[in-house]
């Protein structure tokens, strides 16, 4: 388990020591990103452009190149073209390559760390020491498999899967592109991927890091754009696998476009994870657990621990001590090394969140909102707890995505598994107990693609991910991720 992936977020007196916010100089982002097919940078057909800007200062930053049908074609010819010679290396040369990636991200880490939170509005604490290092965990952990396909798949004939059209989301950009890439280019497969319209740049970065490390051209394409064209690439009919991470609406489109193509898929979706404190918890130790749980990365997090379940006899202690820690929150410049909670990703995504605080006290929520002051420009969110919440109130089925969490609370094992079950979605689940029978009781019951134990949001390349549910199916990460990318066939 990868403890130091874990966010710490810190008190309010470390404030104290504060070193200078991170230069944003250190960055050196382009006026113009171009489309990154078949090795080269090259300007779209349809010459459109949009804006990325960052969502912190709503400043914009650079200026990126939106793939049409035709530049969609472009890429997944490039990467069929490639597939001949990429999937026919000798495997020891292709983890090579994915080695070069990997250290080569390491060697731009303080660049890509201040252009992922420029860009996304993630505080740079969590960009450096999350992010940016398990991006090279992946790339670094995949090119060990390159060459060892036979030990993870004995006695079976291995065969990569052909051309992998992967969409991802903004809440974890670079991270979400080596998830994607990294085992898809170690099973031998080539790739054309959309990172999300606002958070382009540092999977146009990872495009200059794939051409610095000399990848043939065509392997990996690397195109920008909005929702049309991640429908260009789910819908190119020479795409055999679609992998995506998003949000439920999009991943339902998605699998009715490709129902009856035989295309493959992984979908990586939405989540309401359910955070349960027992009564013989550590207290403190949870309060932090469900802290992290929900304002890591603002909320923007699939598996985020946005509904909380107390056992009724500790309640009252743990909402005190939640409430007090909220006030502990530095809200703000994201760049700032200090602080806890940056900016919300987008415009669009601020109005979804203020839409469900505006449902929670119309549902007869009770809100408590940080006094903290919100900087005037740019979009921000105080950290919010919703106490007095029934379990079909909308904030307690509904993914908001944002730094919001409901309270409720149980009395019996058996309640709080019935409870934290009861939502169209089973992604992730934390339990918080002294007792190791209760934790794997829960572990047993509940349904969801990971359940932490006295810890949440601990992610690692070695284990699988993925969920139940309206979360998706499929899973990435680990062994089971190489299985995602390969058509297996018996030998007997
Ligand atoms: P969110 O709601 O969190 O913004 P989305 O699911 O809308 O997440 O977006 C995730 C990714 O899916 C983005 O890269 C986005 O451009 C892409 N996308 C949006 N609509 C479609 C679609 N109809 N087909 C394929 N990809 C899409």
């Amino acid at each position: 388990m990868a403890r130091n992936n874990t966010l710490k977020l810190k008190f309010d007196s470390a404030r104290k020591y504060a070193p200078a916010p991170e230069s944003r100089s250190a960055a050196k982002i382009k006026d113009q990103y171009e489309l990154f097919i078949n090795g080269k940078f090259e300007k779209p057909l349809g010459k459109k452009y949009f804006d990325t800007i960052n969502p912190a200062t709503e400043e914009k930053l650079s200026r990126i190149a939106e793939a049409n049908e035709a530049d969609v074609d472009k890429a997944v010819k490039a990467a069929r073209s490639a597939f001949g010679v990429w999937s026919k290396m000798v495997p020891k040369e292709r983890g090579k390559y994915i080695f070069r990636i990997a250290r080569m991200v390491q060697e731009r880490a303080r660049e890509l760390a201040i252009v992922e939170t420029l860009d996304g509005g993630k505080p740079i604490r969590e960009s450096r020491d999350f992010d940016i290092p398990v991006v090279g965990n992946h790339f670094f952990y995949y090119a060990g498999w390159a060459d060892k396909l036979e030990y993870a798949f004995p006695n079976r004939n291995v065969q990569p899967l052909g051309v992998a059209g992967q969409i991802i989301p903004w809440n974890f950009p670079l991270l979400m592109a080596a998830w994607k890439i990294a085992p898809a280019l170690a099973t031998g497969n080539t790739v054309v991927l959309k990172p999300a319209e606002t958070t382009p740049l540092t999977a146009l970065l990872l495009a200059e890091i794939i051409q610095e490390a000399d990848l043939p051209p065509g392997v990996v394409n690397i195109i920008t754009g909005a929702g049309a064209t991640g429908a260009a690439i789910v819908n190119h009919p020479d795409i055999n696998k679609i992998a995506f991470t998003g949000s439920t609406d999009v991943g339902k489109i998605i699998q009715r476009a490709i129902a009856g193509t035989g295309k493959k898929a992984t979908l990586e979706l939405g989540g309401k994870a359910a955070n349960i404190i027992f009564d013989d918890a550590p207290i403190d130790q949870a309060v932090e657990g469900v802290i992290n749980g929900i304002f890591f990365n603002q909320g923007h997090v699939c598996c985020a621990g946005s509904r909380l379940y107390v056992q009724e006899s500790v309640y009252k202690e743990v909402v005190r001590k939640l409430k007090d820690r909220l006030e502990t929150l530095i809200v703000g410049d994201p760049m700032d090394k200090n602080t806890d909670i940056g900016a919300i990703n987008s415009k669009q995504q601020l109005d979804q969140i203020n839409k469900y605080l505006k449902i929670g006290v119309k549902e007869g929520a009770e809100m408590y909102q940080s006094s903290v002051d919100l900087p005037k420009k740019g979009f921000f969110c105080r950290p919010t707890i919703f106490t007095n919440v029934a379990q079909s109130n909308r904030i307690s089925q509904e993914e908001i995505f944002g730094p919001v969490l409901t309270i409720q609370t149980f009395r019996t094992d058996d309640e709080v598994i019935e409870k934290a079950n009861n939502t169209p979605y089973g992604l992730s689940a934390g339990v918080w107990t002294d007792k190791g029978s209760k934790i794997f009781n829960m572990t047993i019951k509940l349904r969801a693609g990971v359940v932490w134990a006295n810890t949440f949001n601990q992610f690692d390349p070695t284990s699988p991910f993925g969920g139940y549910k309206e979360s998706g199916y499929g899973r990435e990460g680990g062994l089971h991720g190489l299985g995602a990318y390969v058509t297996l066939s018996n030998v007997v």
